[in-house]
């Protein structure tokens, strides 16, 4: 701490994400990554883009990305939003729709972001527990509040909560914002943004870091009613003219484009995933039923912190919340055949 930092930075609780570490001879399971490349279309759009034209600035509407999305979707351009991932987005969110007094409800168990931006922009905030079965209880959410934000599904359990129940939650809540983060929708889920049309109230973010594999490009989203994707331009505009850099915006542009790749691999994936719920439960694990690229798995006699220093000793890095009630868990990514199977060979050593 500096004598020259202002009060505000003083109290801030910053995240902190998964840890990236050096030595690539480990086996990382732990911040939900795709063990596969991303689509060799993706990576020659990018290099294409690797030319004199890097002097100039991005397009700072991001138009064709938009448009892009926007056919992919079936809604309009204006409905769009993009940004650097879906943490960007989200910052946005918070910032430009949910400063209202009233608090922000989430889940108790979700993505541990939200509570930081709450911080960052003093946005008041209550945390729903969810029910005994780790689910998100629509009913508890449905009074008076300053907004509504949850993944679907949800992250770090890997639990889905039906377009029915989501139907629901705009019904009881039309007058507050009610924002679904869709980072692993791809994986089993089927995405909200069918409803935009329906419901003003909802907005929809998604990223490209999961399903596409472009987490180090840093491209994320937003799909809604056009006035909210109003509030989140104004909000952007006054931060960063360029949502996206030149790369990005070719790259991104170029993984909507490859659907073949993006359904293969993500077939893959789920495929990968069943397996090794299969696996984790013939080792004495119970495991959450997921839709993502993750598993949240516990097993009933052995205490996580130690599996998981265990796997860690073994190559193989999976991770582990301190929070209570979930500090018995391991949160999984799914990797490739491989991966899986240095999963299995360290966890049989345990
Ligand atoms: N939402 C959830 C639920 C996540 O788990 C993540 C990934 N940590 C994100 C958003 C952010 O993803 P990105 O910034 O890579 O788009």
């Amino acid at each position: 701490m500096s004598k020259f930092w202002s009060p505000f930075v003083k109290d801030l609780v910053p995240y902190v994400p998964g840890e990236q570490p050096k030595m690539s001879r480990l086996v990382k399971l732990n911040t939900n990554e795709n063990p596969y490349g991303p689509s060799p279309k993706v990576l020659e759009a990018i290099r294409a883009e690797l030319g004199d034209d890097l002097r100039l600035y991005p397009d700072p509407n991001g138009e064709r990305l938009k448009q892009t999305v926007a056919d992919y979707y079936g809604v309009q351009p204006a409905q769009v939003f993009v940004g650097n991932g879906s943490d960007e987005v989200l910052a946005h969110v918070f910032h430009a729709l949910f400063q209202h007094g009233q608090p922000l409800l989430f889940p108790d168990i979700s993505y541990s972001f939200y509570p930081v931006y709450c911080g960052l922009y003093g946005i008041p905030f209550e945390a729903v527990p969810l029910d005994a079965q780790f689910r998100i209880a629509v009913a508890d959410y449905a009074r008076p509040n300053g907004g509504i934000i949850f993944p679907n599904p949800n992250a770090p359990t890997g639990c889905l909560l039906p377009l029915a129940a989501i139907r629901q939650l705009l019904e009881d809540n039309g007058d507050s914002v009610v924002v679904v983060d869709e980072a692993y929708i791809d994986f089993g889920g089927e995405s909200a943004i069918s409803l935009v049309d329906e419901y003003p109230n909802l907005l929809v973010t998604q990223t490209l870091s999961k399903s596409r594999s472009l987490a180090g490009l840093r491209v994320g989203l937003a799909v809604g009613n056009a006035e909210l994707i109003e509030a989140l331009e104004r909000v952007k505009n006054s931060f960063n003219s360029y949502p996206l850099d030149r790369l990005a915006l070719a790259g991104a542009v170029a993984a909507f484009e490859d659907q073949d790749y993006f359904e293969q691999t993500c077939q893959t994936v789920v495929a990968s995933r069943e397996q090794l719920v299969v696996d984790l439960q013939d080792l004495g694990f119970e495991v959450l039923p997921s839709a993502a690229n993750f598993v949240f798995a516990r097993h009933p006699q052995r205490d996580a912190a130690e599996l998981a220093a265990g796997l860690r000793e073994r190559g193989v890095i999976v991770r582990h919340f301190k929070q209570e009630r979930i500090s018995q868990f391991l949160r999984i990514t799914v990797g490739d055949a491989e991966q899986n199977m240095a999963l299995q060979e360290a966890l049989g050593e345990l």
